[in-house]
């Protein structure tokens, strides 16, 4: 048997592994030498006082005793097996195809962007104010919005699925083993891609197909039914079809409404991003000028309602990057990100207010269910107009973004296309520019030092998840009136983040192979 030990520690203390072992060994009542091998189960911060200590979780092998096995799957060969088209290789679209071989059905991945490396070619040159490729960016190629990400894994939705069979299916493609424990996990930007990589590969080896390059731009209907999809003038057919095609292929939803597949208007949430120096937030949340040397870059998470609507800060990124998440030229969209150390002296993060379908019911009789998109088309658009050419984007000092004026200069920032001082306050929509002041002074009020210039607000962080559901039976998961299309992931609206779409594109594959047993 195993013995689990919780220690709350110095920092110092907490990453010198001989120390806690030692003291762990000693909490146990056995002998240092006896200890045949020490796993951390969690590890968490405790900063609400001072001094900060860290709470360590461990379970101890004591020798001769049996140790846990090293992660591993054993994936079927499935090249010969009843094909499934799965749209979209992001995490949905990933995991439903892992997932799909694991249950012997052979996914035909379709995938409009680029493998990893050219994407990050063309990602390169996005920041470097060249033209965005529509059909690789941040959001589209190998990966999907998940690959140049922040990579945080932490979802709200573990009851949807196995979690840590998720983040087990992660580590056996090569992250590192501490998001199995860490109460934050996190990748990092730079680790991401290797990882993406090695499960397109387990996927082809396993005989599975996956073609980039590759958009779907119609699908094939037939009395109800979906029989497959065309990529231009060639068709594919296969028994089911999964669309996780994501919240940023907007005419898949334009190419769905326009076939008479039935959408709906859903509410979502938009703001813009935020950026602090770092220390700056260190300071604040370890309460001491310095964060050292074992502390981690600080983070925080802030919520409140301003006159009955809700503001909140969401993917905070600490020692991170604002990046151009745009998918076309005459859009402005920040998102953020953070390589695997939080190395950088900036802290940014989404600061959003809810946008509810009442919000934008005026677009309602035009356009129907894809009101909320024209929405944030409008507000993207307004964003690029108000930015520059070249990805450059419209920028404000948070205290004069609060106070309702011009900034005159912009402090530097990790937005490396470029920023110019524009008027948020005045050309977002006033609901959104309203809750967001007031959540501000009022996050201030939390956390002390929050409202200052130093900080600003880039525009605009729209999509935060999709403002359309595709939707889908309760019981079968497919679309309640196209038998065989099964909508996955953050695009259909089901998921709202990296886990929780990789979730719910297991839960597909599942649903999918109930529908075609
Ligand atoms: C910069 C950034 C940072 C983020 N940080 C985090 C984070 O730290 N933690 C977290 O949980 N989430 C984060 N997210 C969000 C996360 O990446 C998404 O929630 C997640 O990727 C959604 O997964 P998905 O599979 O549903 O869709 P997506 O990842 O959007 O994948 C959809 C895929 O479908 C493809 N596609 C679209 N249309 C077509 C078509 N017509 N034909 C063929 N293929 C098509 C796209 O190219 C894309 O590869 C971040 C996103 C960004 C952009």
């Amino acid at each position: 048997m195993s013995k689990i030990i919780t220690l709350q520690l110095s920092p110092k203390l907490s990453a010198d592994a001989e120390s806690y072992t030692s003291m762990a060994a000693r909490e146990a009542g056995i002998k240092r030498e006896d200890v045949a091998l020490v796993r951390v189960l969690k590890r968490s911060i405790d900063a609400r006082r001072k001094p900060v200590k860290v709470n360590l979780t461990l379970e101890l092998f004591i020798d001769q005793e049996p140790q846990p096995d090293p992660i591993h799957f054993d994936y079927p060969d499935v090249s010969n097996s009843t094909e499934v088209i799965v749209v979209g290789s992001g995490p949905a679209g990933l995991f439903c195809a892992l997932r799909l071989i694991e249950l012997g059905y052979k996914p035909i991945l379709l995938e409009r962007g680029k493998e990893v490396l050219p994407r990050k070619h063309d990602i390169a040159q996005i920041n470097r104010n060249q033209a965005i490729d529509p059909d690789s960016n941040y959001a589209f190629g190998a990966g999907g919005a998940g690959t140049f990400s922040d990579g945080k894994l932490f979802t709200r939705s573990k009851k949807r699925g196995d979690y840590n069979k998720a983040l087990q299916t992660l580590v056996f493609h090569g992250a590192t083993p501490e998001i199995l424990y860490e109460a934050h996990p996190h990748i990092g930007t730079d680790k991401l891609p290797r990882i993406i990589s090695n499960i397109c590969q387990t996927i082809v080896r396993q005989g599975g197909e996956i073609h980039f390059s590759s958009r779907v731009s119609g699908f094939t209907l037939r009395n109800g039914k979906i029989v497959g999809v065309s990529l231009g003038e060639q068709k594919i057919e296969a028994a089911a079809v999964v669309l996780a095609t994501g919240h940023s292929a907007k005419d898949i939803y334009r190419t769905l409404h326009r076939d008479g597949v039935r959408l709906e208007a859903k509410a979502c949430a938009m703001g813009v991003r935020i950026e602090h120096p770092q220390r700056l937030i260190d300071s604040i949340q370890y309460h001491q000028p310095e964060r050292g040397e074992y502390l981690p870059a600080a983070s925080y998470s802030l919520v409140n309602q301003v006159d009955g609507r809700g503001v909140y800060s969401f993917c905070m990124c600490p020692g991170g990057f604002i990046v151009p998440a745009m998918t076309r030229q005459e859009e402005s969209v920040v998102n953020g990100m953070s390589p695997s150390n939080r190395g950088s002296v900036w802290a940014n993060s989404g600061l959003v207010t809810e946008v509810r379908i009442a919000d934008f019911e005026h677009l309602i009789p035009e356009h129907g269910a894809l009101a909320g998109l024209v929405f944030q088309e409008q507000l993207e658009r307004a964003a690029r107009e108000n930015g520059g050419d070249k990805q450059i984007a419209p920028a404000q000092r948070v205290s004069d973004f609060v106070a309702g004026r011009r900034s005159t200069s912009l402090p530097i920032t990790s937005y490396v296309p470029g920023l110019v001082c524009s008027r948020l306050d005045e050309w977002m929509p006033q609901f959104i520019s309203t809750a967001l002041r007031k959540g501000i002074a009022s996050f201030d009020r939390r956390m002390r030092g929050y409202l200052t210039s130093e900080a600003i607000v880039v525009g605009v962080e729209s999509r935060t998840s999709t403002p359309v559901r595709i939707p889908r039976d309760k019981e079968t998961l497919m679309h309640p009136e196209v038998q065989g299309l099964f909508p996955s992931g953050e695009g259909a609206g089901y998921a709202g983040g990296i886990i929780s779409a990789a979730l719910d594109g297991e839960r597909i594959a599942e649903a999918v192979a109930k529908y075609i047993g």
